[in-house]
């Protein structure tokens, strides 16, 4: 039996037409749309299609978008007083560091000079704090989108046997904390572990986010396995590819998420989902998105 696809482009479409009705239903009150600031330093081509797309996501819902482009050599006091003045602005709600910014510029004190509750990407250490201890807090958009599209298919996941594939600050630590507060039991393995084919055989859900294109095959997988593909690269021939060879273990698994068009999307919506929420916090709205 084939797997079901968990289609992130779908789930995407569908929440954000939930978060348009949900901008025009509060517009009045509010008095003006949400907003998302996001601040790009340096010419990265790849950041600059995901500020593009981030921009574009923003005008499908309604809400507003303000781009900042700095150059590369613009001072790290510049970035930082420019992160306080979007701080302060009331009408943006959410902003985000496009990472990763130049070297020389020190990101992790970009984020700290964010306000907290305007943290688009949920990647202030306060943030992860706020995920470790289970208080609410804007969440890490790409394992919140993984954790959206499980709850959608209604995988379960109390209880089950876990295995997330990288730990890094941006995906597989807050997804192993994400997953342990759906109380699964959850196992964490990187790139010193021993026998990965031994241990991602034992999973009834495997997270793979290690940023190596196709390093997943039918040999870690085992029989009804929930596999989600976080990786994404341009193949040398054109296309893209996950972490995970789909053709060899798709026809093993329970459900899958292919690449591109099931995390990928995901994750710009939950960046909207973290903006509109702090909007409709502070114009006292009611918030009627059950997923974040
Ligand atoms: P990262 O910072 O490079 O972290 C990769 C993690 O994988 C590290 O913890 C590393 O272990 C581990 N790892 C590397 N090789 C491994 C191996 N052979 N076996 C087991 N573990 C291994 O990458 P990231 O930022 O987490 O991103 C991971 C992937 O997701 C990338 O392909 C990225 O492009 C993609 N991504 C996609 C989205 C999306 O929206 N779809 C969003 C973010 C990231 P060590 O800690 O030991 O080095």
């Amino acid at each position: 039996m084939a797997a079901l696809l968990l289609d992130g482009r779908a789930l995407a479409t569908r929440l954000e037409a939930q978060l348009a009705d949900l901008i025009s239903a509060g517009l009045a009150k509010a008095g003006r749309p949400p907003g998302l600031a996001v601040l790009r330093v340096g010419d990265d081509p790849a950041s600059g299609v995901y500020v593009a797309n981030k921009e574009k996501a923003c005008g499908r819902i309604g809400a507003l978008s303000f781009g900042a482009h700095l150059p590369a050599n613009t001072p790290q006091a510049q970035l930082e007083a420019e992160l306080r003045r979007l701080n302060a602005d009331p009408a943006v709600d959410g902003i985000l560091v496009q990472l990763p910014v130049p070297e020389g510029l020190d990101d992790r004190a970009l984020l700290l000079a964010l306000d907290p509750d305007k943290d688009a990407d949920g990647l202030h250490p306060l943030n992860l704090g706020r995920l470790v201890r289970g208080e609410a807090g804007p969440r890490s958009c790409t394992p919140a989108g993984v954790m959206a599209l499980l709850k959608t298919a209604e995988i379960p996941l109390s209880g089950a046997r876990a295995v997330v594939v990288g730990r890094s600050i941006l995906v597989g630590q807050p997804m192993a904390l994400m997953l342990q507060q759906a109380d699964a039991t959850v196992t964490v393995a990187h790139s010193r572990t021993k026998d990965l084919v031994a241990l991602t055989r034992q999973a009834e859900l495997l997270v793979v986010a290690a940023g190596r294109p196709g390093l997943i095959g039918a040999e870690h997988v085992s029989p009804g396995t929930v596999v989600v593909d976080v990786g994404i690269h341009r193949r040398p021939e054109g296309g893209l590819c996950g972490d995970v060879r789909f053709a060899e273990v798709e026809p093993l698994a329970k459900a899958i998420t292919p690449v591109p068009g099931g995390v990928g999307p995901m994750t710009v919506t939950m960046l909207l989902l973290n903006t509109v929420r702090a909007w409709a916090r502070s114009h006292a709205l009611a918030y009627p998105l059950p997923l974040l």
